[in-house]
C-alpha cells in the first residue's frame, strides 16, 4: 500500500475480506503511523517503507502488486519505480497528470511486463455492470442523451486544490467518474467535445484549478452527454441516460455503497434494484480481479489505455474552456 490516506484505507479494510489479496508491505512517509497499521494487518516492521526507500520492495518476494494512493502528481513516478521493482501496479485515478506520463507509466509497466490497472471501482460494480449489460442489449433503444454530475465542497488547505499536485480541479478527481461513465455507458469514444470552467471570483480556495466546470461531448452514435462538476457545491454523483425505448438513472451512481439504478421503459415492469453491499465492498473486487489478471496473465478491465484515454479527454475539455 503506497500512500496510507483515506483511499488507503478502503483498501486496508476490504483486504480483510478479500479472496486473493493481502497487505504485505507499506509505504509512508510517516513511520509511526505505518508501524500502527503495520500491527493492524500483520505487516512485519520489515516491511514498511518510506518514500525514499521504496524501490527496495524489488527484494521483497512477498509483494507482488502495489496499490498506489498518493495524490495525482505523484502516481507516475511511483508507478514506474514500482514496475522497475518488477511488481504489477494498480493506480487510484485520475491516473496522473499529463498525457506524457500516463503513455510512461503504460511503457515503463509493459517493459517490465507487469500489469497496470487503473482503479476505476464503477466499472466492476453490480449495478453499473447491470447498466451497461441493459444498454448493450438495446433495452432502452438508441441512446439520445446521458447527464451526468458529480462535485463536493472542498475544504481549504487540500492538495487538491494545489495544481502541481492535484494536476486539476473538480474534472479530474471527481468529473472523471461521470466522463469515464459516459464512456462505458455508450460504448463509445467522445467525437467532439466542449467545455467551459469557472472560478467564483475572490475564493481563495481556487486560486489554482477550476470551482465548477461543465461540458458536453458528442458520441458517434449521435448521443449527447452533459456534465458537471464542481469543488463548490455538493452534487451527489448520478448519470440519467435517455434512449429512444425509455430511461435509466443511477443515483447514488458514485459511492462506496448504496448504488441504486432505476429503469422505465415503455410496455415494461419498472426496475428499481439497490446495491446492498456496504463500503469497503467495491475495493476487495479491484484487488481480485487484478490478482485474478496475474494469476492467468489476462489485461485488466480498466488497464493504463483506459486512464490514458480519459486523461486525454480531460486535456481536451481543458484546452476547450481555454486553460493552457
Ligand atoms: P489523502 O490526502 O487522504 O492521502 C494521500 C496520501 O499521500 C497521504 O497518506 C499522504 O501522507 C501521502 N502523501 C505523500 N506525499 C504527499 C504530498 N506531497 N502531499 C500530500 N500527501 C502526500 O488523499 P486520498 O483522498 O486518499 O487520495 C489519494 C488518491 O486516491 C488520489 O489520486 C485520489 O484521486 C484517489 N481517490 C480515489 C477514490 C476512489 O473512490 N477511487 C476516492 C478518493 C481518492
Amino acid at each position: 500500500m503506497v500512500g496510507l490516506g483515506r483511499i488507503a484505507d478502503h483498501y486496508l479494510q476490504g483486504s480483510r475480506s478479500s479472496r486473493y489479496t493481502r497487505i504485505t508491505g507499506l509505504v509512508s512517509g510517516h513511520r509511526d503511523k505505518a508501524e500502527k497499521i503495520a500491527a493492524l494487518y500483520g505487516v512485519p516492521s520489515n516491511s514498511i517503507y518510506s518514500y525514499e526507500n521504496f524501490d527496495a520492495i524489488a527484494a521483497n518476494n512477498a509483494i507482488d502488486a502495489v496499490i498506489i494512493c498518493l495524490p495525482n502528481s505523484m502516481h507516475a513516478a511511483y508507478t514506474i519505480r514500482a514496475a522497475r521493482a518488477g511488481k504489477h501496479v494498480l493506480c487510484e485515478k485520475p491516473m496522473c497528470t499529463t498525457v506524457a506520463e500516463g503513455q510512461a507509466m503504460i511503457d515503463a509497466c509493459a517493459k517490465a511486463g507487469k500489469k497496470l490497472m487503473i482503479a476505476y471501482r464503477c466499472q466492476y460494480e453490480p449495478m453499473h455492470l447491470k447498466a451497461i449489460k441493459m444498454l448493450r442489449d438495446g433495452d432502452l433503444g438508441k441512446v439520445q442523451t446521458i447527464e451526468s454530475a458529480f462535485g463536493f465542497d472542498i475544504g481549504a488547505g487540500e492538495w487538491r486544490l494545489n495544481r502541481k499536485l492535484a494536476g486539476g480541479g473538480p474534472l479530474m478527481d471527481v468529473g472523471i467518474y461521470c466522463l469515464n461513465a459516459c464512456r462505458y455507458l455508450t460504448g463509445e469514444e467522445p467525437a467532439d467535445l466542449k467545455g467551459d470552467m469557472t472560478a467564483a471570483g475572490g475564493d481563495p480556495r481556487f486560486r489554482e484549478v477550476e470551482e465548477h466546470l461543465a461540458w458536453t461531448m458528442r458520441f458517434p452514435s449521435g448521443a449527447v452527454a452533459s456534465c458537471q462538476t464542481s469543488y463548490g457545491v455538493f452534487i451527489p454523483g448520478y448519470f440519467n441516460v435517455r434512449g429512444s425505448k425509455g430511461v435509466l438513472r443511477m443515483d447514488p451512481a458514485f459511492n462506496y455503497d448504496g448504488t441504486r439504478l432505476s429503469v422505465r421503459i415503455e410496455g415494461r415492469d419498472p426496475i428499481d434494484d439497490a446495491n446492498p453491499e456496504r463500503d469497503p465492498a467495491q475495493f476487495p473486487r479491484e484487488t481480485d480481479h487484478l490478482a485474478d489478471c496475474i494469476f492467468q496473465n489476462r489485461t485488466p478491465r480498466t488497464p493504463g489505455e483506459e486512464g490514458l484515454r480519459d486523461m486525454r479527454l480531460m486535456m481536451d475539455i481543458y484546452k476547450s474552456c481555454g486553460r493552457v
